[in-house]
């Protein structure tokens, strides 16, 4: 049984890495197409747009349906999909999700314990741009009115490069804490270790040192046996 998922997995990851399906892109259409209510429904200021986006689609997809050739066809089917989807439709499906991906990664980050002032001041900086682009993304969400396609446009790529530059940030800064608490964790055991040692050879340093002679001990440092005179081993 796992044998044959495994062997379905690979079959699957063949398939797609082979490019576009006729099926696939005609699911794709299909739930394309099927989402233009909804969205016009949810974000009513963007329905120029979204007609828009959807008209231009529509025109490559009846193209792509008078192609012979089936690697040909799918790929034109796959072009009016991507126009479709692709930019400021994508960053609009995406905006709720990805303002809320934000906030979690900011208050994740504000959970952190800077470990010194610099950080602080990282933290500060990053949590501001987070801020801003969630300040950015929820008045385009709630805008009032209609929007004429042209500037829907720049909003939406606008919000979007604002979300994922503030999502980077956010991220970078979460992951130079770790890398520095690791290093300082690395440079403490290391410490500890050389400590060890030094507390090792010095407990040895201290030992007494025995005639091979006599066997009398004589104090640590000695160069002569205090019994018998012999030369002692130095360490
Ligand atoms: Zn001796």
């Amino acid at each position: 049984m796992k044998k044959l998922s495994t062997f379905i997995v690979m079959l699957l990851t063949f398939v797609v890495a082979c490019g576009p399906s006729i099926e696939g892109e005609q699911k794709a259409w299909d739930a394309n197409v099927n989402s233009v209510d909804k969205l016009k429904n949810e974000y009513p200021a963007y329905a120029q747009l979204i007609d828009y986006k959807l008209t231009e689609a529509q025109k490559i997809w009846d193209a792509s349906l008078a192609i012979g050739d089936e690697e040909k066809k799918a790929e034109k089917m796959q072009e009016a999909n991507n126009f479709f989807e692709k930019g400021s439709i994508s960053v609009l499906r995406n905006l709720k999700s990805n303002i809320d991906r934000l906030k979690r990664e900011k208050d994740n980050l504000l959970k952190t314990t800077a470990p010194d002032y610099s950080f602080t001041s990282k933290i500060n900086n990053a949590v501001t741009e987070a801020n801003s682009a969630v300040d950015a993304a929820e008045n385009s969400l709630y805008v009032k009115g209609n929007l004429t396609k042209e500037d829907a446009d720049v909003q939406l790529s606008r919000v979007g490069t604002k979300l994922s530059d503030a999502t980077r940030t956010l991220k970078s800064v979460a992951e130079s804490i770790t890398k520095y608490k690791q290093e300082q964790e690395a440079k403490l055991k290391k410490e500890q270790t050389k400590t060890e040692t030094q507390t090792t050879v010095a407990k040895e340093e201290a030992k007494p040192i025995k005639c091979e002679y006599c066997s009398t001990s004589s104090p640590a440092g000695s160069t002569k046996c205090k019994s018998c005179g012999a030369a002692l081993p130095s360490k």
